[in-house]
């Protein structure tokens, strides 16, 4: 089983808070859904014989593409790999773009999943945030959506937010809840280098929550979306009834998967490579027929490592299989796993490692102390 991800690297302007691979400058973008057309046929050689299960618009900003682009995209894949008749279709779209008109040629084209940046229900963190939309657009999204005859609606919220008060992040909750979406992701915001946010705040315009106030405002994530109803199968994942992203976890679960477009990154269970994250070279090379990919080829310790991250943020866990197929960890390492569960931080079973909910909230910590390093 496979997933394939597609980089639509295009965003109507830029969000203060994002690092990601992204231009405003929409001029090539027919040119670049050629090269992503092209991408997609090349790199098919080499994944002849997998199940394409899952297919991912990510961005950037998908639903910046005209329809008739996406329904390009989705065919050149059919064309070109063996895609499952139950395949998943996750389009991620920005409110703004769910117009009745839009979503209705979208699900004609297939997508039958949309993850929706809502991010605040706040107009004022909005407006610092530079997104493109407002609140009242979100809640006419989520309405067209269900209009249409989406079932698989997956919406996107961000706390640790400036000022958030832990009062004000429960009605955010509330409000999420009420729209009853199959699916939630929630994110902390964080402040990185190189981006409008990271000066507002260096400028003392805008001051970070603490870290207490995160966990604070974590807990209380977990805890409203359970009584709600939904289940934390992902630090930042919660679905109702399984509702799970299937995309995302085949990521988690360490599944194969061919990415494709600037910045993408692609898995074919031994190798990585990933696409330079810029638009022109990207281009250029597609144009003489070249990947612009770097690859990597992982270490055993490599994959022990990301086996091991990844599992522990996941309510299946890191698979003792897959984490001692090709590595034996010393006594030490064991010793530090029970001293883990000694402290209630962590469950082990004859076949994996899972975090209990308080070793959830030091997950990145447990699993790099965890980490073998090569010597
Ligand atoms: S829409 Fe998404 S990818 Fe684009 S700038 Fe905003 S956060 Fe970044």
């Amino acid at each position: 089983m496979s997933g394939c991800y597609i980089h639509i690297p295009f965003c109507a302007q830029k969000c203060s808070y994002c690092d990601f691979h992204f231009s405003t400058n929409h001029a090539h973008k027919e040119k670049m859904v050629g090269a992503l057309c092209k991408e997609i046929g090349i790199r098919s050689e080499n994944w002849s014989s997998e199940s394409i299960e899952t297919i991912y618009f990510g961005g950037g900003t998908p639903s910046i593409l005209a329809a008739g682009q996406i329904g390009q995209l989705i065919q050149q894949v059919k064309s070109n790999y063996l895609v499952a008749d139950s395949v998943e279709i996750t389009l991620e779209c920005n409110p703004d773009d769910c117009s009745l008109e839009n979503l209705k040629l979208w699900k004609e084209l297939g997508v039958n999943r949309l993850s929706i940046g809502i991010q605040s229900f706040r107009d004022e963190q909005l407006g610092w945030m530079n997104r493109s939309h407002q609140s009242a657009d979100s809640l006419a999204a989520v309405r067209n959506a269900k209009e249409v005859g989406f079932d698989e609606l997956s919406l996107d919220l961000m706390y640790g937010l400036p000022n958030m008060s832990l009062e004000e992040w429960k009605e955010q909750l509330d409000q999420i809840i009420a729209l009853n979406p199959e699916h939630i992701s929630a994110y902390c915001l964080t402040v990185e280098q190189r981006t409008a946010l990271y000066k507002l705040v260096k400028d003392g315009k805008l001051h970070v929550s603490t870290n207490e106030q995160q966990s604070e405002q974590f807990e209380l994530l977990v805890e409203t979306l359970k009584n709600a109803g939904y289940e934390q199968y992902e630090i930042s994942n919660f679905a109702r009834d399984q509702h799970y992203s299937r995309h995302n976890t085949s990521y988690w679960k360490g599944s194969k998967y061919v990415g494709i477009g600037p910045s993408a990154h692609g898995y074919n269970g031994t190798e990585r490579y990933w696409n330079q994250a810029n638009n022109a070279f990207y281009l250029k090379e597609l144009e003489n027929d070249r990947l612009p990919e770097t690859i990597e080829e992982l270490s055993r310790f490599d994959r022990f490592n990301e086996t091991l991250m990844i599992g522990l943020r996941t309510k299946w866990g890191a698979s003792k299989q897959q984490l001692f197929e090709n590595i034996s960890p010393d006594k030490q390492w064991f010793q530090t796993v029970k001293g883990y569960e000694n402290e209630n931080l962590l469950i082990q079973t004859e076949e994996k490692l899972i975090l209990t909910p308080a070793g959830r909230l030091l997950a990145d910590a447990i699993a790099s102390d965890l980490f073998l390093i090569e010597n």
